[in-house]
C-alpha cells in the first residue's frame, strides 16, 4: 500500500471537496484491498453519487471511502440521517474506510475500516435541521459515533502513518464477521451491548456489572422495557458467536 496519494490529479479542479475525492478515489483504486478476502484489489464502482464506492472483484463486498483532512475523532460527519437510518434498517449499509490525510502531502495518516454489519442505529446521530435560509432547508445530516461501536469492530489499516499488515486486517475483520450472521433487527442490541462489554475494560466481569448499564441502554431502546433480560439474551448471543466465555452462571470472560 502506498501512502502516498497521486496530488497532481486535483490541479484540474477548483472545489476543495471536488480535489480531494478525485484524489483519494484514484487512490483506493489502486491500493485499497478486500479484508474480507484475499483479493489485492478493489474496483472503483463509477455510479455518479457523491460518495467514492468500490466493489470486490471476488467476493463482491461493498466498501465506501470517505477521507477527511482532520482526525479521526469520535464522530464523523455523514450524510443525511434517514438514508444511513434506512441503510442500517434494511442491512444495505456499505463497508467503511475512514480515511485521514494530509492535504499539504496528500499522504495517507490513518485508515480505518468499520465493517457493513457493525454499525447500530444507535451510532448513527442526527444532526439539527439545515436553517430555513440555506439551499437545502430542513435538510437533516448525521455523524457517526464511532465510540458506539465495538472497539473490535474499529479496524485500524493504516495507523499513524504506518501500514498494519493485511493478513492482521484480514483476521481481525473475520473475528467480528459472526456479527453479520445475526439478524438486522436483534444485531443493534448485539452490537450495544458488545461495545459496553469493551468499555468496562476488564477480562472478566459479571451480568450484574452489565446491569449497572440498564438506564443507558433503556435510552438508546426506549421501546424496550425488558432490558436487563436483554442485557443477559445478548452476552449468550455473543458467547454463541464466539466473542465471550462464560466462566460460571453471571461471569463473563473476553475470548
Ligand atoms: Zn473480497
Amino acid at each position: 500500500m502506498n501512502l502516498s496519494m497521486c496530488g497532481e490529479l486535483a490541479d484540474a479542479y477548483r472545489s476543495v471537496s471536488q480535489r480531494a475525492r478525485v484524489v483519494s478515489e484514484a487512490w483506493g483504486e489502486k491500493n485499497l484491498y478486500c479484508p474480507n478476502c484475499s483479493s489485492s484489489s478493489l474496483a472503483r464502482l463509477r455510479n455518479n453519487t457523491k460518495a467514492s464506492d468500490y466493489r470486490c472483484p471476488t467476493c463482491s463486498f461493498w466498501y465506501q471511502l470517505k477521507g477527511q483532512q482532520s482526525r479521526i475523532g469520535d464522530y464523523i460527519n455523514d450524510g443525511a440521517y434517514g438514508a444511513m437510518m434506512d441503510a442500517i434498517r434494511n442491512d444495505a449499509t456499505p463497508n467503511f474506510f475512514f480515511m485521514q490525510y494530509e492535504l499539504t502531502s496528500w499522504s495517507i495518516r490513518n485508515l480505518l475500516l468499520v465493517p457493513s454489519f457493525a454499525f447500530p442505529t444507535s451510532a448513527i446521530v442526527k444532526r439539527k435541521p439545515l436553517s430555513p435560509t440555506a439551499r437545502r432547508a430542513g435538510w437533516v445530516g448525521c455523524n457517526i459515533a464511532l465510540n458506539r461501536i465495538p472497539v473490535d469492530a474499529r479496524i485500524a489499516v493504516v495507523r499513524d502513518s504506518h501500514e498494519l499488515p493485511p493478513q492482521e486486517v484480514r483476521a481481525r475483520f473475520r473475528h467480528v464477521k459472526p456479527l453479520a450472521e445475526i439478524g438486522r433487527n436483534e444485531r443493534g442490541w448485539t452490537l450495544d451491548v458488545l461495545a459496553i462489554v469493551h468499555r468496562l475494560n476488564k477480562s472478566q466481569f459479571t451480568t450484574a456489572e452489565m446491569y449497572s448499564f440498564t438506564r443507558e441502554l433503556e435510552e438508546l431502546h426506549p421501546d424496550n422495557r425488558h432490558v436487563k433480560d436483554k442485557i443477559r439474551q445478548q452476552l449468550q448471543v455473543l458467547r454463541d458467536r464466539g466473542f465471550l466465555v462464560q466462566v460460571e452462571r453471571g461471569t463473563w470472560a473476553l475470548k
